[in-house]
C-alpha cells in the first residue's frame, strides 16, 4: 500500500479522496493554487504545497510542479481526482516514469478511449453496440452528406477528442449539414486544438444510462450498475439517480455483463465509466471515461462499496475487493449537482458564502468543500457541493430528497438548489419519465 498519496485535485472531490486515505491510513498531500490557499482542502490536508497562481493552466494542469511537489514531499501516488488531468495519457505517463503510481488506468487505455472515434472502433470490436454513424472521422462536406444521406436526418457532428458537450453540432436536414460541420469543427480546435470530428445520427428521445465498471488491470472485472444521467442542460449533468426508472433488472444484467466482459478482454484497470445513450430498448456506446465520475456516490449508495478506496487499492497491486455475485443493490439514491450560479440563467455566481447549513439526517450525504465564511473563487468550476439522498424506494429517495432541499440554507452567493426544488415536484421527474431534452423543454430553451 502507498504510505503517501498527492491529490492533484481541489474542491469537494479532493476532500472525497482524503477520506478514502485517511480510513486506508494513508498520509495526503493537497496542492492549491494562491486562489485556494484557504480552501477545505487544503486545511484537512497532512501536508500542502502551493503549486501556481490561480489559472487552472498554471497550477492544477501544471504538470512539472505536480511532480515536483510529489518530489519535495515524497508522495509514492498521485490520485487525479475528475477534470483537470485525470485523462491526460501524458501525465500517467510521466507520473510512471518518475516510479509515481498514477491511481487510475494505463495511459494506453486512457489515450484510446480520449479519442472518441478510436473508443468508439474499440467498443465495436469488443462486441459493445455503438450509435450507428461515420466509420472514422469526416474529412468533407461532400463525404458528411453521403453518410447522413444513407442513415437519415438528423445527424449529430460530434468532436474526436470532445468533452464537455463542446464540439457538438446537430444538423436536422441537408441545408444545416455544411454550417454544422464548420462550426462543430472551429469549436473543436478552440476547445482541443484538433479539428478532427466524426459523425452520429441524432437520436431523438434517449436516456443517457452509464455502467460503472472497475478493473484489476489483470483480466478481472466487474460492473457496478447504472447511472441514469438524463437531466442535463447543454450536455451537463444536473442530476443523476441509481438504479434508472427506465431499466429492469434482466437488462441491467445484460448490459452490465457486456461492458464488465469488455474490460475483462482489455485487462482494464480501475474504475471506469461506459456511456450509452438508450433509446427503445436499445443501447448504444458514446464514450467511456477513464476516471472516477462526479456522480459515482450514487452508486456507492446503493451498492454499499467505496469507489475511492477501491481505486487505491488496486493501483497498489491489489485484487478487486469484491466478486459480480457479491454486488447487491439496495434501494435508490438520487445526487443534485450545487452549483454557485443563478438557477434561472446558470450566471456564475462566485464570492463569500456568509450563512452554510448542510442538511441531515438518515440517507442524506453532503460532498462539498464549502463552509461558511468561504469564499468561493471565480477561476474554476461552479460546483460546490453534491447533494445525495438514499431511500428504500425511488418514492423514499425523492421525499427524503425534497426535505433535505428545504433544510438546505447557502446564503451569500446564488445557488442552484431553487431549481431542485422545482425538479423534484414535477410530474415527470416524479414518473421518471424523462429524457435527455427534458430538462431544456422544461427550462424554455427548446
Ligand atoms: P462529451 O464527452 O462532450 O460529454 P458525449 O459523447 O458524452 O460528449 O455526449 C454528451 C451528451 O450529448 C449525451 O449525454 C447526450 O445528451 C448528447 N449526445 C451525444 N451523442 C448523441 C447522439 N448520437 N444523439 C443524441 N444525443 C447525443
Amino acid at each position: 500500500m502507498f504510505d503517501k498519496v498527492l491529490i492533484a485535485n481541489r474542491g469537494e472531490i479532493a476532500l472525497r479522496i482524503q477520506r478514502a486515505c485517511k480510513e486506508l491510513g494513508i498520509a495526503t498531500v493537497a496542492v492549491h493554487s494562491t486562489a485556494d490557499a484557504d480552501a477545505m482542502h487544503v486545511r484537512l490536508a497532512d501536508e500542502s504545497v502551493c503549486i501556481g497562481p490561480p489559472a487552472a493552466s498554471e497550477s492544477y494542469l501544471n504538470i512539472p510542479a505536480l511532480v515536483t511537489a510529489c518530489e519535495i514531499t515524497g508522495a509514492d501516488a498521485v490520485h487525479p481526482g475528475y477534470g483537470f488531468l485525470s485523462e491526460n495519457a501524458r501525465f500517467a505517463e510521466i507520473l510512471e516514469e518518475h516510479k509515481i503510481t498514477f491511481i487510475g488506468p494505463t495511459s494506453e487505455h486512457i489515450r484510446i478511449m480520449g479519442d472518441k472515434i478510436e473508443a468508439k472502433e474499440t467498443a465495436k470490436k469488443l462486441g459493445i453496440p455503438v450509435v450507428p454513424g461515420s466509420d472514422g472521422a469526416v474529412t468533407s462536406e461532400a463525404q458528411a452528406m453521403k453518410i447522413a444521406d444513407s442513415m437519415g436526418f438528423p445527424v449529430l457532428i460530434k468532436a474526436a477528442a470532445g468533452g464537455g458537450g463542446r464540439g457538438m453540432k446537430v444538423a436536422h436536414s441537408r441545408a444545416d449539414l455544411g454550417l454544422a460541420l464548420s462550426t462543430a469543427r472551429a469549436e473543436a480546435k478552440a476547445a482541443f486544438k484538433d479539428d478532427a470530428v466524426y459523425m452520429e445520427k441524432y437520436l431523438q428521445k434517449p436516456r443517457h444510462i452509464e455502467i460503472q465498471v472497475f478493473g484489476d488491470g489483470k483480466g478481472d472485472a466487474v460492473h457496478l450498475g447504472e447511472r441514469d444521467c438524463s437531466l442535463q442542460r447543454r450536455h451537463q449533468k444536473v442530476l443523476e439517480e441509481a438504479p434508472s426508472p427506465a431499466l429492469n433488472a434482466a437488462q441491467r444484467a445484460k448490459i452490465g455483463e457486456t461492458v464488465a466482459d469488455a474490460m475483462r478482454k482489455i485487462k482494464y484497470r480501475g474504475a471506469g465509466t461506459v456511456e450509452f445513450l438508450f433509446e427503445d430498448g436499445q443501447f448504444y456506446f458514446i464514450e467511456m471515461n477513464t476516471r472516477l465520475q462526479v456522480e459515482h456516490p450514487v452508486t456507492e449508495m446503493v451498492t454499499g462499496y467505496d469507489l475511492v478506496l477501491e481505486q487505491i487499492r488496486v493501483a497498489s497491486g491489489a485484487s478487486l475487493s469484491f466478486k459480480q455475485s457479491d454486488i447487491v443493490f439496495s434501494g435508490h439514491a438520487i445526487e443534485c449537482r450545487i452549483c454557485a450560479e443563478n438557477p434561472k440563467t446558470f450566471r456564475p455566481s462566485p464570492g463569500q458564502i456568509s450563512y452554510w447549513h448542510p442538511p441531515g439526517g438518515l440517507g442524506v450525504r453532503v460532498d462539498s468543500g464549502a463552509y461558511q465564511g468561504y469564499r468561493i473563487p471565480p477561476y474554476y468550476d461552479s460546483l460546490i457541493g453534491k447533494l445525495i439522498v438514499h431511500g428504500k424506494t425511488r418514492n423514499d429517495c425523492l421525499m427524503r430528497l425534497r426535505r433535505a432541499l428545504s433544510e438546505f440554507v447557502i446564503d451569500g452567493i446564488e445557488t442552484t438548489i431553487p431549481l431542485f426544488q422545482d425538479l423534484v415536484r414535477q410530474s415527470d421527474v416524479v414518473d421518471g419519465l424523462y429524457d435527455i431534452h427534458w430538462l431544456e423543454k422544461h427550462l424554455g430553451m427548446k
